[in-house]
């Protein structure tokens, strides 16, 4: 059976959030055609849609999968489902018990009606790029044509108010910004007080 490599994105901020978090991966992971392969660290987050709601957990999975995207995509659907999550009720950007998206399916671009991949808002948020970066490091995004790691750095380098492209970055044209490298000469992995390790 051919298998595929896949990466999803969860988040809670409703009920006991390590708990969702953990029977969500322990549902994908009972699922036909889905295999956990690995998980990132659980991380704490500030919430980016509307304000009064509480702090979420991120995490993000790889998964080794015989099922197409948009069969993938439907599966997280109903996970989110099975755990309370109602999306006719509820706000945009608002409280939610568990939310799965479908952030990297092997190299594939995908633009259709209920399913674009990669996750078009995945280069955007630091709480999706940093646990991904973790497990993804090195993989490619096939629209931005660079590491996960290097849109890691560079968002949060643009978080801390600099500009410009890590000096990892190896797109071509990629104009070379202020270096993100800790100290040490490691990564500067964690930035700026917006999220925690748990
Ligand atoms: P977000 O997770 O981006 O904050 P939602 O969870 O409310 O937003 O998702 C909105 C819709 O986006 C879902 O109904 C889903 O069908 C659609 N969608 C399209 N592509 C994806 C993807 N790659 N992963 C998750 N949902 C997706
Ligand atoms: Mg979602």
């Amino acid at each position: 059976m051919s298998r595929s490599e896949a990466y999803v994105g969860l988040g809670t901020n409703l009920g006991d959030r390590r708990r969702n978090l953990e029977s969500a991966l322990a549902a994908l992971a009972s699922t036909p055609g889905i295999e956990v392969a690995a998980t990132s660290t659980i991380i704490e987050t500030v919430p980016v849609g509307p304000s009064g709601q509480g702090l979420y957990l991120n995490a993000a999975a790889r998964l080794r999968t015989a099922l197409d995207p948009r069969r993938l995509l439907e599966v997280c659907l109903a996970i989110e489902a099975d755990h309370g999550r109602d999306r006719r009720r509820e706000e945009r950007g608002g409280p939610r018990r568990l939310d799965l998206d479908l952030l990297l399916y092997d190299d594939r671009i995908i633009d259709e009606p209920g399913l674009t991949v990669p996750h078009p808002r995945l280069h955007e948020r630091s709480f999706v790029l940093g646990p991904l970066a973790e497990i993804a490091e090195s993989v490619i995004h096939p629209v931005l044509g660079v590491s996960i790691e290097c849109l890691r750095a560079r968002l949060a380098s643009w978080s801390r108010a600099e500009y410009g492209w890590s000096t990892a970055c190896s797109a071509p044209g990629a104009r070379a910004g202020p270096s993100t490298k800790g100290p040490a000469g490691g990564p500067a992995r964690w930035p700026g007080g917006e999220w925690s390790e748990l």
